[in-house]
């Protein structure tokens, strides 16, 4: 193929962000922590995915402490995933869909419901069983009517029927549009629950979901870059490509394993970042030498308990990381029993706090072990975790050094705003991976921009060397 004969195709150069607006679990809320939901800009195009929505969620988007672009709108809210029916994950959706939609203004000369077209939804649900029975219920009890419309898909597990009637008119709610039933397939896995497209073409982020292991029936979302740069052209033929990003983001669980072979499925994707809880961990006496986070407890006791009651250690995590190859691991749904510290620790309370956390992350990097050297992040409300596209590369060798594809056309992700030498020769190349565990010192982060971009080198395949930024300790000193 005579170089030259393709241009630079569009590719994906948005960032992915996960915005964290409540870590905690179902002992919270918390005052330094709201229970569980996030979301994910994932498209680059200002729209969210919300994955669950704890109660205060709408208060947590009031309180941000950002002013400028970081900030996250509910206006711009298009779709959420609920991972599971728990209280502590569902109980602010009415209000955020209130907040979302707007108020109906009683329009007097409304057709009745059966008369009048189906209307598209601003916000599209997905969740378990119960999903849908839980919004219309609470809707018709709390006499609520909103301007805009929504609707619930249900993801139901084998053997399960929908919890109501997606499509019968005399059944909807006023505010509800019709919604899907989306049974497991024989894997017992959704695929392709959803998926937007890039460019208005042939690139897409799919979202895929399967069940994890917890009390009740849960699920986890994974949320993928669907790239095909090259239609017309065979894979081998591309004379670029890119790896596509993935974000795996779970609901409570004592084991996602089952999410493995799903997550494996994703052609020539790479985990970008794991978003798991880790609702308890063990303080070591060179922590918690008072025994100030729970008398008498193992290491094995508090994982054993963690067990029981369908959740997870740092540890299990940091393994299910490794047993993916996550790029990027964040703790979330984290214990009362920690609470966040403020990002500028003073007292001794406040310090303490701190090493708790930074333990949390030493015992999931330990059991995930990255090749990149990336450290595990036990997250606090607000934090962002900034998921660069991954580098195009040339799939032929006397391409190499070729600049036209360098990370500085990337924005945020130019290397050199991290202060990594520029490798010789490349504007704006990269040194080899720099991980950032050996200079972590302050373990609060409220934004983690530690992307990795890849870029092959030598063009071999299996000689991927991954570059990563040093996580930025970003600190505008919102109070706390
Ligand atoms: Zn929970
Ligand atoms: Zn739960």
């Amino acid at each position: 193929m005579a170089q030259g004969a393709f241009f630079p195709p569009a590719y994906p150069r948005n960032n992915m962000v996960v915005t964290f607006l409540g870590t905690t679990s179902g002992g919270g809320p918390t005052d330094t922590r709201n229970c569980s939901s996030l979301v994910v800009d994932a498209v680059g195009n200002g729209q969210l995915w919300m994955v669950d929505c704890a109660e205060g969620t709408v208060r947590q988007f009031a309180t941000q402490p950002y002013h400028d672009a970081r900030r996250v709108r509910i206006s711009d809210i298009k779709k959420v995933f609920i991972t599971h029916m728990h209280a502590d994950h569902t109980m602010g959706l009415i209000t955020l869909l209130r907040n979302a939609l707007g108020i109906h203004k009683g329009d007097p000369h409304e057709a009745p419901r059966e008369e009048r077209p189906v209307r598209a939804p601003k916000i599209e649900i997905y969740g378990p069983r119960g999903m849908r029975q839980f919004v219309r219920t609470i809707f018709s009890l709390t006499h609520t009517r909103s301007a805009d419309q929504y609707c619930v898909h249900e993801l139901l597990m084998p053997g399960e029927t929908a919890s109501a009637s997606g499509n019968d008119i005399e059944e909807l709610h006023p505010s509800e549009e019709p919604g899907t039933n989306i049974p497991c397939d024989a894997d017992g896995y959704w695929r392709e629950v959803t998926s937007h497209k890039l460019h208005g073409g042939s690139n897409h982020v799919v979202v895929d979901a399967g069940p994890i292991v917890h009390r009740d029936p849960c699920i986890g979302y994974i949320f993928r870059e669907d790239l095909n740069l090259y239609p017309t052209l065979e894979d081998s033929e591309a004379p670029y490509k890119i790896t596509p990003r993935m974000i795996v983001a779970l609901g409570d669980t004592s084991d996602p394993s089952a999410l493995a072979p799903l997550v494996a499925e994703a052609k020539g994707a790479a985990v970008s970042l794991l978003v798991h809880e880790a609702t308890d961990a063990w303080m070591p006496p060179h922590v918690d030498r008072d025994q100030r986070t729970g008398r008498n407890r193992t290491e094995r006791s508090v994982m054993e308990r963690a067990v029981e009651k369908g959740h997870s250690t740092p540890a299990m995590a940091g393994h299910f990381a490794r047993q993916i190859g996550a790029e990027r691991l964040a703790l979330n749904h984290i214990g009362a029993r920690f609470p966040a510290p403020p990002h500028a620790a003073h007292t001794p309370r406040d310090k303490f706090r701190r090493d708790c956390m930074a333990e949390l992350e030493a015992q999931a990097t330990r059991a995930w072990a990255p090749a990149n050297g990336a450290r595990a992040m036990a997250v606090q409300d607000y934090d962002r975790i900034v998921v660069p596209p991954n580098a195009i590369v040339s799939t032929s060798a006397q391409d190499e050094g070729d600049d036209m594809y360098e990370d500085a056309e990337h924005g945020q992700s130019g290397s050199t705003r991290h202060g990594l030498p520029p490798k010789p020769g490349v504007p704006g190349g990269h040194g080899r991976y720099r991980g950032h565990g050996g200079h972590h010192g302050d373990s609060r982060k409220r934004e983690n921009s530690g992307g990795q971009a890849g870029r092959r080198e030598g063009g071999d395949s299996k000689g991927r060397h991954w570059d990563q930024k040093k996580q930025r300790r970003h600190d505008d000193g919102a109070g706390y």
